[in-house]
């Protein structure tokens, strides 16, 4: 058994979940056994100051993304013209490469707050299409990566089987990078991603890369596969405008109607982006109800767009974040553009309140990523919470009863003092127990590029 005190902490009961102070969680087996407010620290407990946050999800990240930053962010372009630059690094990748860069990202993750990942991973064979032996080397390697650094991860392997679409509803062929994505056929995906084995600190998801990057007959598959299974399914969906004028000349209907008619669409999955979305688009979100991942930091960075997340809010599509290309690695930031550019496009503050924004990075998350058991401070919970100290300059001074809301909208990864995960404190200060994250950075980034 670990006792962990809190000096105030956000913590569930029910859907609800409220500020409270001087909290006594007490932990065995990885699982919460007894939440009490208004208790004085006890000796053998490991003090939290500041703000205990449940365990923060990141469920969307692409961990090779990571050695971009800085590389794509000057002169013009689009999102068309990154993903070039981002092909020339994915062309680099080998498992060893593959594992040390996703460390360096994981870890970076661990000390911003975040407890969990979920792993949109295309990048499955050499570069000439070719399968490693064993087969699933690079995903081997993103679950040895995530638990080297101690956090949990959901392997989401992704089916991608073409270049694009024609207009005419054919298969553009796969370019060149491409070949390393694609098992060539829905069945070889799913011969290779069924030998995937999870691990205590692993589950596994499926995903459609895209519509344009998968038939029809091939989502159906694949949807039938993750219910099969209980996976959760994920898909890249309505990022860009581009994307829907495909659609809608190869299929006549917007890629969401599409992945309805495949049998995608349901509880158990989530659109990534899902920006440029029509009403009935959204309707069909709430009904089935699928969840939306907003990834706001990456599609400022690639031009994508802004989702209509007050549509989403009115409906009851729940919102998680991901932080995708990891042009930055900071849940806070991420949570608060949700209201922020949603202010800006309506003119009006407050559709998302702190609570509801901070329920997105942590339940929210966590249930798309199937860890249903995590995500909230509460009994019978995953022991996973983030401490964030309130003796930086930017939250220095801040009232008790306004912790939630200067959390949300002021706070920053740096903030962050205490990541437990599993009952196990990994980070402590501000630093990972075990990795020089900075260095690992270097060496994983250096690494993808030599
Ligand atoms: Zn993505």
């Amino acid at each position: 058994v670990t006792d962990f005190w809190c000096e105030r902490a956000w913590i569930s009961g029910g859907d609800n979940a409220e500020l409270a102070e001087h909290v006594l969680v007490r932990v065995s087996n990885g699982r919460i056994d007894s939440v009490e407010p208004n208790v004085a620290p006890t000796p053998t407990a490991t003090q939290l100051r500041g703000l205990t946050l449940p365990g923060l999800a990141n469920a969307h990240s692409h961990a090779f993304h990571r050695g971009l930053r800085g590389r794509t962010h000057s002169g013009t372009g689009s999102f068309w013209s990154w993903r070039d630059q981002m092909y020339a690094l994915a062309g680099r990748l080998d498992p060893e490469r593959y594992y040390h860069l996703a460390l360096a990202t994981y870890a970076e993750m661990a000390v911003a707050g975040f407890t969990a990942v979920g792993e949109f991973h295309y990048l499955h064979h050499l570069p000439d299409g070719s399968p490693h032996r064993p087969s699933n080397a690079m995903a081997d390697a993103l679950i040895a990566a995530a638990g080297e650094v101690g956090i949990r991860i959901t392997l989401i392997d992704t089916c991608y089987l073409r270049g694009g679409v024609e207009a005419d509803g054919g298969n553009v062929p796969l370019g060149t990078v491409q070949q390393r994505f694609s098992d060539r056929s829905v069945e070889a995906w799913i011969e290779r991603t069924d030998a995937l084995r999870p691990a205590s600190h692993a589950r596994l998801g499926a995903a459609i890369h895209s519509i344009r990057a998968v038939d029809p007959e091939s989502m159906q598959q694949i949807a039938a596969f993750a219910r099969d299974r209980h996976r959760p399914l994920h898909v890249h969906v309505s990022e860009q405008p581009a994307e829907n004028r495909l659609c809608a000349e190869a299929y006549s209907c917007t890629p969401m109607e599409l992945l309805d008619r495949c049998g995608a669409l349901s509880p158990t999955a989530t659109a990534v982006h899902a920006t440029h979305l029509t009403p009935t688009d959204i309707d069909l979100m709430a009904a089935s109800g699928t969840m939306c991942c907003m990834c706001p930091t990456t599609e400022r960075d690639l031009a994508d767009g802004i989702a209509p997340t007050r549509a989403f809010r009115d409906q009851q599509v729940a919102m998680c974040i991901g932080t995708d290309s990891h042009a930055i690695i900071d849940p806070f930031d991420e949570v608060r553009a949700i209201e922020l550019d949603e202010r800006l496009v309506s003119h009006t503050r407050g559709t998302h309140q702190p609570d509801q924004l901070l329920q997105m990075a942590s339940q929210h998350g966590y249930r798309s990523l199937g860890w249903h058991d995590g995500g909230r401070i509460q009994v019978g919970a995953l022991a996973d919470f983030t401490s964030v100290g309130f003796d930086s300059p930017r939250l220095a001074g801040t009232s008790p009863d306004s912790a939630l809301a200067a959390t949300v909208f002021a706070a920053s990864a740096g903030d962050v003092r205490t990541v437990v995960v599993d009952g196990r404190v990994i980070v402590r200060d501000g630093e990972h127990v075990a990795l020089d994250v900075v260095d690992r950075l270097r060496t994983g980034i250096g690494m993808a590029w030599a």
